[in-house]
């Protein structure tokens, strides 16, 4: 059969992303076939909602005939355009003008790139070029978060901090540090917002103090920390930090490659806290993941600085597709989308979804709801006092995976239960509802399984 021959081959030759290559030839590969608004459907015909935009990404919803004629007008006029030797196209810098317009502050410098994993190891790169020209090579060390996810580059795995992405790889490198993540739920200072946030300032002017304080190049955090299990930081805490960066001449780079684009309500999560970064790194929501783009933003004083320090030198960054004309016509329209009606729709069906999830927080097995906008999680708990997860034994992450599947929701599934929520921005309040429904189902179910129970007693 079609589907079946699919899964052979599949399993003789696609290698997977983060997945155990092992169980992925044991379980075999779910064919999606097609999509549209906020409903995927796969080989067999069975329509599911997709409660996580694809990875994420899919922020406008899927099957927008306009951006895929703004792909197609680009294919037929000019399909590749490299944006070396001085040349370029005009969705590129129409899209990098747009772009800086809408950024907070003065960060009006936007470098493409190709998705967000070399969005943040570009970051790492012009930082150290930056500290360098400037007088301050010795500013080579740099910090982020447990928790934290900054992509699957060499240089991006090491300053993510998912065990998964070091073990065998031989990363973090020596320069990569971590502080705690101000993690509401589980956090050694207690559930006080305020505590959380002095923690967090008290860990990075420590670490900065042990690594030295001329060492250090750059602070690294996502406003909501998304592949880290959806942690929501307190309110006050992001500009806290990028005020303590800034006192001590450390800089701070928001990676907004999940929040961006209308996630969190504005097109910027930052925004929400009146924080300008230094640096910002997006992607995903950028071209919808309809085509692959990712997009640096660069302050005026880092851009100048850059400039200045090499003259008349080429500066050597750059990617074959920097800039590509396609995934910039894209990025152009799927900006249009979002500001005729897009993002107010996805404020809306944000609202209604974190109140959704938050009917659920009753359930014996929630013990934390969180999420801003359409980005969203539900943390379960066998025991709410003792915030004790769920038997590791018989992997929930992926029983729950599969529960959702066979209650036709798409989900992501992280570690020991948590249920990551990051519906398009298009989703129609049924929708909403019928993913906060089928939820109810998915636990009501987990409920029922013998460990859990076991586990509960
Ligand atoms: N940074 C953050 C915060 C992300 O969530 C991701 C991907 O999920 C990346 C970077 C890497 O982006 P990509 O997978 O497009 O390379």
């Amino acid at each position: 059969m079609f589907s079946n021959s699919l899964i052979e081959l599949d399993r003789a030759h696609l290698v997977h992303p983060v997945a155990s290559y092992r169980g992925h030839e044991r379980t075999g590969v779910r064919v999606l076939r097609s999509a549209k608004g906020a409903t995927v459907t796969d080989a067999a015909g069975r329509e599911l909602l997709d409660g996580f935009a694809g990875l994420w990404c899919v922020n406008a919803g899927y099957g927008h005939d306009s951006i895929v004629e703004a792909a197609a007008r680009q294919m037929r006029e000019l399909p590749y355009a490299t944006a070396y030797f001085g040349l370029g196209s005009e969705p590129a810098i129409r899209l990098a003008a747009a772009l800086a317009e809408r950024a907070p502050g003065d960060l009006n410098h936007v470098y493409f790139t190709l998705g967000g994993s070399d969005a943040v190891d570009t970051t790492v790169r012009l930082i150290r070029n930056y500290q360098t020209v400037r007088g301050k090579p010795e500013k080579d060390q740099f910090i982020s978060l447990e928790q934290g996810y900054h992509g699957s580059s060499t240089v991006g795995a090491g300053l993510t901090a998912l065990p998964a992405f070091h073990a065998n790889f031989g990363l973090p490198f020596a320069w990569q540090h971590k502080i705690p993540s101000p993690y509401p739920y589980r956090n050694p200072a207690g559930s006080d917002l305020e505590a959380i946030i002095a923690a967090s300032l008290a860990a990075l002017r420590a670490k900065v103090e042990e690594l030295g304080p001329e060492r250090v190049a750059a602070f690294y955090a996502e406003p909501i920390q998304g592949s880290g299990g959806v942690i929501v930081p307190p309110r006050g805490w992001m500009k806290a930090m990028r005020d303590l960066c800034a006192e001590l001449d450390i800089l701070f780079v928001a990676d907004e490659v999940i929040t961006g684009f209308g996630r969190t309500g504005p097109l910027f999560a930052c925004t929400e806290d009146e924080v300008v970064p230094d640096l910002m790194t997006t992607a995903k929501g950028l071209t919808s993941g309809y085509v692959p783009m990712g997009a640096v933003f660069l302050s005026n004083r880092i851009y100048d600085t850059i400039a200045d320090g090499a003259g008349e030198a080429a500066i050597g960054h750059g990617y074959t597709y920097s800039a590509h004309p396609v995934s910039a016509a894209v990025g152009l329209e799927v900006l249009r989308l979002y500001e005729n009606g897009l993002l107010e729709n996805g404020r809306r069906a944000g609202t209604r979804l974190q109140a959704g999830l938050q009917s659920l927080a009753d359930h014996p097995l929630v013990g934390d709801v969180r999420g801003r906008g359409l980005l969203a999680a539900l943390e379960l708990v066998v025991d709410k006092a003792r915030k004790a997860p769920l038997p590791a034994a018989a992997d929930p992450a992926r029983r729950i995976f599969d529960r959702a599947w066979n209650n036709g929701l798409v989900i992501r599934a992280f570690g020991n239960g948590i249920l990551g929520y990051a519906p398009p921005l298009c989703c129609t309040e049924a929708e909403i509802d019928a993913i906060v429904e089928r939820t109810r189902r998915i636990l009501d179910q987990t409920l029922e399984d013998a460990d859990v129970r076991a586990a509960m007693a």
